[in-house]
């Protein structure tokens, strides 16, 4: 039987410290090494100019997680963008020819809110090839991470909220293409809803129960309470699509995910992590993912700027942790990308994205 994560025992460092060899004392390396990817590029680097998003983050979260011994160069594989084959595999032919092309209207310009070039969209079709990368990763190694993605405002036939390609979308895809997973779960605990996701996955097979509550004043998507049909017998394709997210804020038109939890302003840590646990729960009660794709904003920090919610950077380490000891406990593959991330000062949004893979090396580090 499969424990529950409130049962899991405390988290061990051990695996995160290097031991040192009594007759040199050199630090063994193979034991400090990290166990998993961090899929990166300098390509990652949006160019988009003076913007509320901070374009160099990924860069800085490399070179901290170098810097703190967290991982070493060989860490960090190169990947290759996306084919545009990949991307069709989500987007619409039409939106792809604009991308190409750059033939954009003002109103689609306006949606996506950053300002379009060629060179933008290489980064996003680079994106895109980071996470195809990392899902497969994780398959291999349990978890990867991409230093970058999480663009889920991206819709088949459009861009929004700084998002121009789905890279999580086109990496599962991709890989059900390749016949190397069947089905899928997103779980998104950007502070925002995954819109994108919820739009592009609308057609699969999912439902969904109701949580149970936690805290009466929050609410779970209408269709979710219509039926508790169990999806252990998923189809091939099938995504389950899961999103935590604060209800008044941007996408204001929210289509459905299979499991939405729609938060009120300002919840602090531990509300969030109890929800997060529920949702977790109850969508793996219904639905047995091939692999687990964790959307990982740094935006539902107490001091973000586009979002209303109140965790510590503490808080979301708990929520790193939460989701990948579930991922552990059940062998579940786990590919992270880091989504959105508007903290005051931008070295706060670093530490939260650094401390993802932090608390991905300590539980897969840890003594089973
Ligand atoms: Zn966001």
């Amino acid at each position: 039987m499969v424990r529950s994560p409130n049962h899991l025992t405390p988290l061990s460092m051990t695996g995160a410290l290097g031991v040192t060899d009594s007759a040199s004392g050199s630090i063994i390396e193979s034991y400090a090494m990290l166990p998993f990817k961090l899929i990166y590029s300098n390509g990652y680097y949006l160019p988009i100019g003076a913007h509320v998003f901070p374009a160099e983050k990924y860069r800085c979260v490399r070179d901290r997680l170098l810097a703190n011994g967290t991982a070493e160069a060989k860490d960090f594989p190169e990947p290759e963008p996306a084919t545009d084959q990949d991307i069709l595999l989500v987007h619409t032919p039409e939106y792809v020819h604009k991308l190409k092309t750059g033939t954009l209207s003002p109103r689609e310009q306006m949606e996506l809110e950053v300002p379009f070039s060629p060179e933008l969209a290489r980064a996003f079709w680079l994106a895109a090839g980071g996470s195809i990368l990392a899902a497969r990763q994780a398959l291999s190694d349990r978890v990867a991470v991409n230093i970058g993605g999480g663009f889920h405002h991206a819709f088949p036939d459009h861009g929004e909220g700084f998002c121009m390609i789905h890279d999580v979308a086109v990496a599962i895809r991709r890989l059900q293409r390749d016949g190397k997973i069947r089905t899928a779960m997103t779980i998104d605990c950007d502070v925002h809803q995954g819109n994108g996701t919820a739009a592009i996955f609308a057609g699969t097979r999912t439902a969904s129960e109701p949580l149970p509550s936690v805290a009466g004043s929050m609410s779970t998507s209408p269709h979710a309470a219509k039926t508790a049909a169990k999806m252990r017998g998923a189809h091939a394709g099938d995504v389950f699509t899961i999103s935590l997210h604060q209800h008044n804020n941007y996408p204001m038109w929210k289509p459905p995910s299979s499991i939405d939890v729609d938060l009120p302003d300002g919840i602090g840590d531990d509300d969030y992590l109890a929800w997060l646990d529920n949702a977790l729960s109850s969508g793996l009660r219904q639905f047995e993912p091939d692999l687990l794709c964790y959307i990982a904003g740094a935006d539902p920090y107490c001091e973000d700027q586009l979002g209303g919610l109140s965790l510590t950077i503490n808080g979301l380490k708990k929520r790193d942790e939460l989701v990948f000891r579930v991922a552990r406990a059940r062998d579940i593959p786990v590919m992270v990308t880091f989504a959105g991330g508007y903290a005051l000062n931008v070295e706060d949004t670093v530490t939260i994205h650094c401390n993802t893979v932090i608390a991905a090396k300590e539980v897969f580090t840890a003594q089973e």
